[in-house]
């Protein structure tokens, strides 16, 4: 998929997407993604490690999803445990630099801001200050994206610096 802010919001366009074979399955992978992102802000952050497990189960069977928990516990993990940063300031210097200056979405390089991957939202999402869940956007595409929720490419592919995150 090309590095460019796609808006899978436009209905049009997500129907041109899944009509499109060349597409289709990278379409459709960004989309289990998103879903699976929307399953994981469910989960309680303060539920200890050791029973993340038992509690993906759980929420599989009242969502009716079939997420390979082992899976997910790793990915809820490097979102909301990996380093957290007491506000979004702190990060700044950080995450430019890993992000190389400019918009992860289009790859502008003016008007850069940080964006949350998943939102901020208290009542629906509580995206946190962590190390991967905050990427450079522009201030185009963070305010196109809003409070959707929308992979930057490489996003899972992140390399932390050691120094400021030691576990990840
Ligand atoms: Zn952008």
């Amino acid at each position: 998929m090309e590095n460019k802010l796609l808006e899978f919001w436009d209905y049009k366009l997500f129907i041109e997407q899944l009509n499109n074979e060349k597409h289709r399955n990278s379409f459709i992978n960004m989309l289990c993604e998103v879903a699976e992102l929307e399953f994981l802000s469910k989960l309680p952050r303060e539920i200890g490690e050791d029973k993340l497990i038992s509690y993906i189960n759980k929420m599989n069977a009242k969502y009716n999803a079939q997420y390979d928990s082992h899976y997910l516990k790793e990915r809820w993990v490097k979102i909301f445990k990996s380093q957290l940063y007491n506000s979004v300031t702190e990060a700044v210097l950080i995450i430019l630099k890993r992000d190389k200056n400019k918009c992860q979405y289009c790859n502008r390089i003016n008007k850069l801001q940080i964006h949350h991957v998943i939102p901020k939202d208290e009542k629906r999402y509580r995206g946190v200050n962590s190390y991967y869940n905050l990427v450079v956007a522009c201030e185009q595409c963070n305010h196109e994206i809003s409070n959707a929720i929308y992979i930057p490419q490489n996003w899972w592919h992140l390399h932390p610096e050691s120094k400021h995150c030691p576990n990840y």
